[in-house]
């Protein structure tokens, strides 16, 4: 079986994290290293290494994430301005490889991104 990804690790307890959300299709825990007052990564349970490897078949699942960023903009306070970003490859910053919506807010957020 392939190495487990940073993320599965996390899932299965392997690896601490601060989880704030779970349900059958993701989950969902505060970024180690925060870039804004709430910081949340969103996880598939279903290993997809990134955006160019989603199929059509994940379409309800990546809308599933962004419902759960919406549920836990709410729940964290942020409600009114917050961003979600998928990086996608090296040239965007992608260091973990297994999708992965960030969700931030709890400040003003640049635009455009660096
Ligand atoms: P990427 O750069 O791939 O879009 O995002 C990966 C994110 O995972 C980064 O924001 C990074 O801070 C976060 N991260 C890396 N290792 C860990 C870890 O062990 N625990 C947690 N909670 N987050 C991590």
């Amino acid at each position: 079986m392939a190495e487990k990804t940073l993320f599965q690790k996390i899932e299965a307890g392997e690896m601490e994290a601060d989880i704030v959300y779970e349900d059958e299709q993701c989950f969902a825990f505060r970024d180690i290293n925060p870039q804004a007052p709430v910081h949340i990564l969103i996880v598939p349970r279903k290993l997809i290494r990134d955006l160019n490897d989603l199929e059509a078949s994940d379409e309800p699942l990546v809308g599933h994430l962004f419902t759960g960023a919406q549920k836990l903009a709410a729940d964290e306070g942020v409600g009114k301005g917050y961003r979600t970003v998928f990086n996608c490859g090296a040239d965007a910053g992608q260091s973990v490889d297994h999708l992965h919506l960030h969700l931030l807010g709890g400040r003003k957020l640049d635009w455009p991104p660096g």
